[in-house]
């Protein structure tokens, strides 16, 4: 592979990082490794903070500093200004889930909308993110993906997460940035894409303001990706995708087999990576219709990617074409793509210790049971800590 296509320099990786943030970074994917040692932790830290014990301070240090911006939107700065130096856009992400109140999902999208306002006014930010199910009860996506009869109030919830969703992509549009909106779960991610749809065709006209999420582990999203194409080109507005594999896995799986139907995830990895680089392919070939955010920390997907965009002679700073990772993962594509010019951001999520605990455990098992993720983090920084003392 010629050097211009490859991850492996740690020098530009972890050029953020000072010799005890390294070794921090070391001992954190060491404890990640062990599946045991996540799952009593993840406990541990629940129940402490549960029972006021002292271990936000030791939680903030950790795992918290590795995987989070910070608790607010002005604590995040310091890592989006360093990351703006390595040329690595910021993408803020407030992370706070499960919740089921109608004034948690008006807080909610109202500290989007400032979140939009707060984005408008970094130059470091160009995208922000939101999940549908931040914003209104999961229940209700659910009904409305069966296509069930909604009561009257019921609807009128509906509409109140319809005015929400626009409240977002208006505010966005109107600040000229864009908001990548996540995909969840298969049985209420109809009536998320529906929903995204419409603001694709109401803030999508003249330019790219927001990407629905295609998850590759689907089988089904290839022929959707399609469909979507065809009812755009219909009604003349572009189409922004995040393409990612899927986080759900499990979850799918055991669900299809519980309730009997055929399982919507793809029968292998490699279906998977197949199905991920056919949708890269099919956009790139269509780049006049789509813009793409390719959110991976696959490294073929990547220089697949980057293959593409050379092959069809696209600029690497093209705005239609966004690659990004999360903080906390994989600095080795961030920091060397966007050394080579390439448009690159880190989703950073923030918010309140408590209220993150969730994401986190989700950090560190996708750690432990992603194949490999873990081993190529120890593996690069072992590498640099090598190279450090050489
Ligand atoms: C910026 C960003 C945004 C994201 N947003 C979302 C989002 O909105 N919704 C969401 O669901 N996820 C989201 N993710 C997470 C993402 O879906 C993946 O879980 C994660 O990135 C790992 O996949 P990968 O492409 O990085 O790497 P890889 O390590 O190459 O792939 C791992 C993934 O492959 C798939 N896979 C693994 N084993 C199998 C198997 N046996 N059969 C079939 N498939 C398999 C799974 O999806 C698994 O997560 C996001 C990730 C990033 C970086």
């Amino acid at each position: 592979m010629s050097t211009e296509k490859n991850f492996n320099n740690t020098e530009i990786a972890f050029a953020l990082k000072s010799k005890t943030e390294l070794q921090k970074a070391h001992f954190l994917f060491k404890i990640m490794a062990s599946p045991t040692l996540v799952s009593v932790g993840s406990k541990v830290a629940l129940v402490s903070l549960k029972l006021g014990l002292p271990v936000k301070g030791l939680i903030k240090n950790t795992i918290f500093s590795q995987f989070c911006g910070g608790e607010t939107k002005q604590e995040c700065l310091p890592v989006i200004y360093k990351l703006n130096k390595k040329g690595v856009s910021s993408i803020m992400d407030f992370s706070v889930e499960g919740k089921e109140s109608e004034a948690d999902f008006d807080a909610a999208a109202k500290k989007k909308v400032e979140l939009v306002k707060f984005a408008s006014e970094h130059d470091e930010i160009h995208i922000v993110a939101m999940k549908p199910t931040a914003l209104g009860r999961f229940g209700l996506f659910q009904k409305v993906s069966k296509k069930a009869e909604l009561t009257s109030n019921e609807q009128e919830e509906w509409n109140r997460i319809v005015a929400r969703f626009d409240a977002i992509c208006k505010a966005t549009y109107n600040a000229k940035l864009r908001v990548l909106i996540d995909a969840e779960e298969s049985w209420m991610q109809d009536a998320a894409d529906d929903l995204v749809e419409l603001m694709m065709e109401r803030y999508n006209t003249e330019r790219l303001t927001v990407y629905n999420t295609l998850q590759c582990y689907r089988w089904d999203r290839v022929d959707y990706m399609k469909n979507l194409h065809n009812r755009a080109k219909g009604k003349s507005y572009l189409i922004g995708l995040k393409i990612v594999r899927g986080a759900y896995m499990e979850k799918e799986r055991e669900r299809a087999e519980a309730k009997g139907y055929p399982s919507p995830i793809c029968a292998s990895k490699e279906d998977t990576d197949l199905t991920f680089n056919t949708a890269l392919g099919y956009i790139l070939d269509n780049s006049k219709d789509f813009s793409v955010f390719v959110g991976t920390h696959n490294e073929p997907s990547s220089y697949l990617a980057m293959e593409l965009m050379e092959q069809k002679k696209m600029e690497r700073n093209n705005n239609t074409v966004w690659f990004g990772q999360l903080y906390g993962m994989s600095d080795h594509i961030s920091f060397n793509l966007a050394k080579k010019g390439y448009n690159t951001a880190k989703l950073i999520p923030f918010g309140p210790i408590k209220e993150v605990i969730p994401y986190l455990i989700r950090r560190a098992e996708e750690n432990t049971s992603v194949e490999g993720q873990t081993g190529r983090e120890l593996s690069l920084i072992n590498k640099e800590m090598k190279r450090r003392k050489a």
